[in-house]
């Protein structure tokens, strides 16, 4: 297809909700483009064993399942394009969609850019990650044994990671910046329950340690009342302070949430601009589980594809 061609579906995001939504498009013989970013995958290509997406007993390793989805995505004739969308144009239609060298005209549009870990922010933290620093406690936790960790954040992302590394870790200390925990209460409880974890509250962590040696050695955390710093000796830091969507692009066009997710309508994936709809993490801060991000998929696919033939019949009884 010509770049001047207007395309009927042009998907933007390569995890689960972008492929589903191809998939989806593609049986519905849309021709979807999906623009699929240029590490495409999404946050399940940092995971190891995915064990809850239905219809994998024996759990799937999340980049095999993400290749697994992309080969679906394109076997029924989805257009995949390895590359990063950099601006976007939804004041009128046709949609503009640029990724620099090349422009795309789109008809219907699929927002499926998911969201990623948030980051404490610190240059020590960056130099460190993966050589002690994770944002995933299921992926890594199994190279912990026996060795002490820290996990920054008080949800209940902090409190499961925690919980789920005393399996392999000696002693976890989860460390959170205020008194009150956002978390669950009962998730509260299991972690005061659980011998393995000790809480310390109003502290944050001011500098992650081992720049040097190239690996984790330990942090330096500061009380947030008292000021006081003290350093704790750790091999591991996982850093569980919630997600951002990636939505910088569509911000000033598309309704969003005050965290940037953007809002669709209820029991749709429809967005404010008629012809955008949203899927996936991008509008989902609760639930962010590969199997709801493909659902939202589906149903963005199928309503990308009523509403196409509802303008298509409008355009005959108007001829
Ligand atoms: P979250 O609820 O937004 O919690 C993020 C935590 O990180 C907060 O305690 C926050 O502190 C802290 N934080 C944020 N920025 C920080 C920084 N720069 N330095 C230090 N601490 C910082 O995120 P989440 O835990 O990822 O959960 C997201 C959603 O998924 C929630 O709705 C949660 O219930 C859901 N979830 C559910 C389950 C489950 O049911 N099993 C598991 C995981 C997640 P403050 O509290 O001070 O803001």
């Amino acid at each position: 297809m010509s770049e001047n061609e207007v395309r009927n579906v042009v998907v933007i995001g390569g995890g689960p909700a972008g492929y589903t939504a191809a998939l989806y498009a593609a049986r519905a013989l849309l021709e979807p483009l999906v623009i699929e970013g240029v590490s495409w995958g999404g946050q399940l290509m940092i995971t190891s064993e995915v064990e809850n997406f239905p219809g994998y007993p024996k759990g799937v390793l999340g980049p095999q399942m993400m290749s697994d989805l992309r080969a679906q995505a394109e076997r029924f004739g989805s257009e995949l394009l390895t590359d990063d969308v950099v601006g976007i144009d939804l004041s009128k239609r046709p949609f503009r969609v640029s990724t620099g060298e090349r422009e795309f005209l789109a008809k219907t549009l699929i927002v499926a850019t998911g969201a990623r870990a948030r980051q404490l922010g610190l240059d020590s933290e960056l130099a460190l990650l993966g050589k002690g620093v994770s944002s995933c406690a299921v992926c890594d936790a199994a190279f912990f044994r026996n060795q002490e960790v820290v996990v920054v954040g008080g949800g209940d992302s902090a409190l499961e990671d925690a919980l789920f590394l005393t399996r392999f870790a000696s002693k976890v200390t989860l460390v959170h910046r205020r008194e009150e925990f956002r978390a669950e209460p009962i998730m509260l409880a299991r972690v005061r329950a659980n011998e393995k974890i000790e809480l310390v509250t109003n502290a944050v962590v001011e500098e992650v340690l081992g720049v040097e040696p190239g690996h984790v050695t330990g942090v330096r955390l500061r009380d947030t009342k008292s000021g006081d710093t003290s350093e704790l000796a750790v091999t591991g830091l996982f850093v569980a302070i919630g997600h951002e969507p990636n939505t910088t692009l569509f911000l000033d066009r598309l309704d969003h949430d005050e965290a940037g997710y953007l809002v669709t309508q209820p029991r749709s994936t429809a967005t404010n601009v008629p012809g955008v709809f949203a899927a996936g993490d991008v509008q989902d801060p609760t639930f962010r589980q590969a199997i709801t991000a493909a659902g939202s998929g589906c149903m963005a696919a199928l309503e990308a594809e009523r509403f196409l033939a509802a303008e298509e019949h409008e355009r005959v009884a108007t001829d």
